[in-house]
């Protein structure tokens, strides 16, 4: 049953099988071939069933197919048939179809999971693309609100300035228009003073008049006209309005550039600060310093005065050609008294440099960047929020490195002028307060 069953799963090879098949019959016993042996007319019997179609016959015998006759009951071996048969009895055996059907189910338990894992991958592609599109909306919409902000801010001192002129210029046409009505005024009561002065004349002239006549305002008189200095007017309106707008404009930005100090007590002995705690410098010797339990004693690292815990900050540091530097922020609360490796795990989110042009991330192992060029600023963002710290290539505000899970709780800015060569003159780094210009006034 089950060889007629994969039989009728019909296939091109299973039909050449079937003729094969018989071929291989004997035509006497109808069955597969037993030890086939061959007549000198080509035809093919099992032996016994020749021996036996034989038997008793004396003399000349026949073939049992083509009626050939034989003097001699002659026959051989064909060996290739019998290899035949035995393939196609093989092939026919119960264990040969349970291996197919095996193999069969195993092909289609593979084609199975295949597919499962295809439709798997299907669905996560899609769910990417979910995401993808998730965030793509958010951002956008971020975004929108960023150039939104920028609108408002520039269309609420368009209005502003507009306003402005168009009180400046009413208030100046209201004061010559009062001025205006009052000269007509008078010239009104002039004209009537004329013509009463006229008859007066009129009666004169008839030697009628005896007195002046009665004015009803003898004087006529209008104030001076108002000062009206178009110039002054005019160069008010007449100004780089663009930039004026512009400088009000970056200290409305959110977030603004971040004028950081530095915080001298956290200074590491061998740091120097500038006066105005903007500029901070390694020293191979140590100078004279107050103890101070936020004061880092290990490495040579410093903290800006600022702390942050809320909002989105972004500042710039200044580090020039200087050939090694870290940057990033810090948690309050780190160890500022043991020599730390820099990494989130220790409270650290920061960017380094070392040798000149070697820049990294710095993660645990550090992530090496490739950078096309050496920055001479750093921007870092902060987003307290989002948890992200960021960092920019300053000078064309192009992305470095961001790390996306960023700090929990109050970070400080944090800087390592890092311990200079001692073939070098130690070089400084510096916080940016940009542009002065836009900051003042
Ligand atoms: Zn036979
Ligand atoms: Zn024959």
């Amino acid at each position: 049953m089950a060889a007629a069953a994969a039989a009728a799963t019909t296939t091109a090879s299973s039909s050449t099988q079937g003729s094969l098949r018989e071929d291989l019959t004997c035509a006497i016993c109808c069955d597969l071939f037993r030890e086939p042996v061959m007549l000198a007319c080509m035809h093919h019997f099992c032996k016994a069933c020749i021996s036996r179609y034989w038997r008793g016959v004396q003399g000349p015998v026949t073939c049992p197919q083509c009626r050939r006759v034989f003097s001699t009951k002659h026959f051989q071996t064909n060996y290739l048939v019998v290899a035949m048969v035995e393939k196609v009895r093989a092939s026919s055996s119960d264990t040969y179809i349970k291996d197919l059907e095996k193999q069969l189910k195993d092909t289609l338990e593979s084609h199975r999971l295949k597919k499962e894992e295809y439709i798997n991958l299907i669905r996560k592609d899609k769910e990417k693309m979910d995401a993808i599109k998730r965030v793509g909306a958010e951002l956008q919409a971020r975004v929108q609100g960023e150039f939104r902000a920028l609108q408002q801010f520039l269309q609420d001192e368009e209005a502003c300035v507009l306003e402005q002129l168009r009180k400046e210029q009413e208030e100046v046409l209201e004061q010559l228009q009062r001025h205006l009505e009052a000269s007509k005024e008078a010239v009104k009561e002039l004209e009537q003073n004329m013509k009463v002065l006229q008859q007066a004349s009129i009666a004169t002239d008839n030697g009628v008049l005896v007195e002046l006549p009665q004015l009803s305002r003898p004087c006529v008189r209008v104030d001076t006209p108002p000062e009206l200095d178009i110039n002054a007017f005019n160069s008010k309106y007449i100004a780089p309005l663009q930039y004026i707008t512009w400088r009000k404009m970056f200290k409305s930005l959110k977030p603004g550039l971040a004028p950081l100090t530095f915080d001298v007590d956290t200074a590491h002995p061998s740091i120097s600060v500038s006066r105005d705690k903007t500029v901070a410098v390694e020293y191979d010797s140590m100078t004279s310093y107050k103890p101070h339990p936020k004061r880092f004693l290990q490495c040579v690292n410093i903290l800006a005065a600022q702390g942050f815990q809320s909002g989105r900050h972004y500042w710039e540091i200044a580090v020039g050609s200087k050939p090694k530097w870290d940057l990033g922020v810090a948690l309050e609360g780190v160890d500022r008294h043991t020599r730390i490796k820099l990494s989130p795990e220790s409270g650290y989110w920061t960017l380094r440099l070392r040798n000149g042009n070697e820049y990294s991330a710095g993660t645990q192992p550090w992530t090496r960047l490739q950078l096309g060029s050496c920055p001479q600023r750093i921007g870092v963002f902060l987003d307290c929020e989002e948890r992200r710290v960021s960092f920019y290539n300053a000078d064309d505000m192009s992305l470095l490195y961001s790390f996306a899970s960023g700090p929990r709780g109050k970070v400080f800015p944090f800087f390592s002028p890092c311990i200079s060569d001692t073939s070098q003159r130690p070089q400084p780094i510096q916080l940016i307060h940009y542009p002065t210009a836009v900051l003042s006034g």
